[in-house]
């Protein structure tokens, strides 16, 4: 049987050490971080994750600053919130909820976030950052599946790793991450032939493709590690990941499950890169 990967228990622990460190913070030098999210429209999924962030900034003892914009908001509008928000001392991290309406071209937007108050790890010099491995904040999703790797104790350098997906926000990084612990890394997509042939070789296979089920056990190699990042909705309402659970699982070294793996991590690195931001932007190193 394989050890199920707990991401509920790490994400509790990171977000733990960061109210204990903002508690600090705040008692040794009067500040408090904030965060800043910013939603346009009315996504349902989006609201659910704008009020889980909220929820998670009150718990560590953050300061949030909500924005609700109307479904018609214009670009221009939306760079102006951005532009008061960067030049606001008060918010030391900002986050607009993507997707956006059409009418607004999220690059533009990403662009004019302060690299210094970019918590999400989105903006061109943040990603440049990360390649060259000089980097103050990581991708969140990306970030917190490196640390559910962290939790089994499992070394990555020297490891076959293969992410499946090579998406700006979850695979690029993610492999990125993998190959500056040393991992001998493969990005596979949607135009990889014979997949299977190649996951099989997978010591730590991710999954980061956004349909369901899709990892078969025939893919994964006895005794892989399997970090599940996909969150797919079933007919019947419920949530599960890329990976076939069931089927993997015996497989398996270590597996995250769908929910309660990858996704609490992502709110937790979150909180974790608006108090590196806090910290930076008043040039306390401790
Ligand atoms: P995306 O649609 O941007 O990218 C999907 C990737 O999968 C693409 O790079 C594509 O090449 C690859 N792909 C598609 N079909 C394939 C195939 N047949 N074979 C191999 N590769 C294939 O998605 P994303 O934003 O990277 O998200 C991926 C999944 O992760 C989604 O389910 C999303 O909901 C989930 N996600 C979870 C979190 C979290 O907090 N846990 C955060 C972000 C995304």
């Amino acid at each position: 049987m394989a050890q199920l990967i707990d991401g509920k228990a790490v994400s509790a622990k990171v977000k733990e050490q960061v109210r204990l460190e903002t508690q600090a913070l705040i008692e040794k030098h009067g500040i408090t971080p904030g965060l800043a999210v910013v939603i346009v429209g009315n996504d349902p999924a989006s609201r659910v994750y704008v009020n889980n962030k909220k929820k998670a900034c009150e718990a560590v003892g953050f300061k949030s600053f909500e924005y609700a914009l109307p479904e018609e908001t214009t670009q221009e509008e939306l760079l102006e919130l951005v532009e008061t928000l960067n030049a606001d001392p008060n918010v030391n991290g900002i986050l607009v909820q993507l997707p956006v309406p059409k009418q607004i071209d999220d690059k533009a937007i990403i662009n004019a976030i302060s690299p210094a108050k970019d918590v999400d790890a989105f903006h061109p010099e943040n990603v440049g950052r990360i390649m060259i491995g000089d980097y103050s904040f990581l991708p969140c999703t990306p970030a917190g599946a490196m640390e559910l790797i962290d939790s089994t104790g499992i070394e990555v350098a020297g490891k076959r790793c293969v992410v499946i997906g090579r998406s700006n926000i979850v695979g690029k990084p993610m492999a990125m991450l993998l190959l500056h612990r040393s991992g001998t890394v493969t990005i596979c997509h949607s135009r990889t032939q014979d997949l299977a042939s190649v996951t099989r070789e997978a010591d730590i296979l991710v999954a980061a493709v956004g349909r369901a089920n899709f990892v078969t056990a025939d893919m994964v190699k006895e005794g892989a590690v399997v970090i599940d990042v996909g969150i797919n909705r079933l007919e019947n309402g419920k949530l599960c990941g890329d990976v076939d659970f069931a089927a993997v699982e015996p497989k398996a070294c270590a597996i995250t499950p769908v929910p309660g793996g990858v996704g609490p991590m992502t709110i937790a690195m979150l909180m974790r890169n608006t108090l590196t931001a806090a910290k930076a932007q008043h040039g306390i190193t401790d």
